[in-house]
This record gives C-alpha cells, structure tokens and sequence, in this order.
C-alpha cells in the first residue's frame, strides 16, 4: 500500500497521518512483506516501543495491516493489499501473498447460518510451496 492510499484510509476513519505514524508506516515499507512488531521497534529508534505496539494496532483496525500466522506459529504483520483477504505463505522461502476467494466467503455464511452463529471475523493462512521455489526445486531435481 502506498503513503498516499495509507493517507487516505486513515483520514476515512477520522485519523491523520502524524509525524511518527509517517515514520513508522515507511519503516514497515522497507521491512519487505511481512514483518514482526520487534523488527518495526527496532528499526525506529526514535519512536517509542508503546507508540509502535498502538500504531500497529490502529492500522490493524482500519485495514493497512494484517497480521499473518506463519508456518512456525510467529504472529506477523503486513501491509495490507485492499479489501478482505487471505494469505498463502511458503513454508521455503517464507513469502508471503495474498488471495481472496468468494467461494470460501460464501461457505462460510453457509457455516454461520447452520451453527447459528453470528461469525465476526475469521482468518485464513493457506502454506505451502511457492511458484518461485517449485521451479528452484524442479531445476534442482
Ligand atoms: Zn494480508
Ligand atoms: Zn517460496
Ligand atoms: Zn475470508
């Protein structure tokens, strides 16, 4: 997501893109496609550890940031592509994409309405092998 639409998404939810928030979003820019909260600590120092851990949260709750559970069980963020999705990790090389499907959105009303619960959220890592290392592994074969 660019500075610009991070702006943006942020004014739509009634909040600015302060100083350190600015700091912080470009931070997680270079950190590469995921990343954990101790990395965005460490990478600014001159932004206090307590501001990281609320700004995460913040963007978290207006959709700039996903977390993503990694194969190992790590709780990493990201920056989010848009709307609702979810993540394909590779258990190789560690990369991270995201998908959306309507037919998984659609199971599960299904499921929502036969357990008759009111579902609030869900999330979704699929793991497995990416493109990029399959072909390394087919050329290594
Ligand atoms: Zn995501
Ligand atoms: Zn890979
Ligand atoms: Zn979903």
């Amino acid at each position: 997501m660019e500075t610009e639409d991070i702006e943006r998404t942020l004014a739509s939810g009634g909040f600015r893109l302060t100083g350190p928030r600015r700091t912080l979003v470009e931070v997680m820019q270079g950190l590469g496609d995921h990343f954990v909260a101790d990395e965005v600590v460490e990478a600014s120092p001159k932004v206090g550890r307590a501001t990281v851990f609320r700004t995460l949260r913040l963007l978290q709750d207006v959709g700039i940031v996903c977390q993503v559970v990694l194969d190992d069980g790590t709780a990493a963020y990201r920056l989010a592509s848009g709307g609702h999705h979810h993540h394909l990790v590779c258990s190789e090389c560690g990369a991270v994409s995201d998908f959306a499907s309507g037919d998984i959105e659609g199971l599960l009303d299904d499921i929502a309405r036969r357990t008759g619960y009111r579902v609030d959220a869900h999330r979704l890592e699929v793991y497995g092998v990416c493109p990029a290392c399959r072909a390394r592994e087919i050329i290594a074969s």
